[in-house]
């Protein structure tokens, strides 16, 4: 992933973002999440690795901060359609966008984030595989990693329950 710089700063630099947030300076630190994020989810297309939770976090808090609920609710939907690295983070997030939607039944927040999850893989030229995942034992579509080889197992987040389950090719 190419790095660059927005005001002299780093945008990967993760220290250098939570002390803007930590300064009040949520506008600028919302510049340079949301180019990070269009650049991790680009390479997480392109290589099947999937992202890690942390600048959607920050940008959750920069949202909180200046007051924008639904841009903050938005940012941990737009994390939840994403390929996902492995983690506890995923269920986590998952549980904390369950609560910021109230009125809803959990199935229809399901169907709502696999639909939106599955419009954002067609934007991959990589190859999708379902699997029932092991918890929730709901079919879903994962993306094989470009470096995937034939036969071995590898560990996802499953797109509706947010568990961590076993992904491969037999
Ligand atoms: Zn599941």
């Amino acid at each position: 992933m190419s790095s660059q710089l927005i005001d002299g700063i780093d945008i990967f630099d993760s220290e250098r973002i939570k002390e803007l947030i930590r300064n009040n300076e949520f506008v600028k630190s919302k510049t340079i999440l949301l180019q990070v994020l269009n650049i991790i989810e680009s390479y997480a297309l392109e290589t099947g690795e999937g992202v890690t939770s942390g600048y959607y976090e920050k940008l959750f808090t920069v949202y909180n901060k200046l007051k924008d609920k639904k841009s903050a609710k938005n940012i941990l939907l737009r994390y939840l359609i994403q390929p996902k690295a492995r983690g506890k983070s995923a269920r986590k997030i998952y549980e904390r966008y369950l609560k910021l939607n109230p009125t809803l039944d959990e199935s229809a927040v399901q169907k709502d984030i696999y639909d939106k999850y599955l419009a954002n893989l067609d934007k991959t030229n990589l190859i999708g595989t379902r699997i029932e995942c092991e918890h929730c034992h709901k079919l879903g579509i994962y993306l094989l990693p470009k470096n995937y080889i034939h036969g071995s197992m590898f560990i996802a987040i499953c797109p509706f329950c947010f568990e961590e389950t076993l992904v491969g090719l037999k």
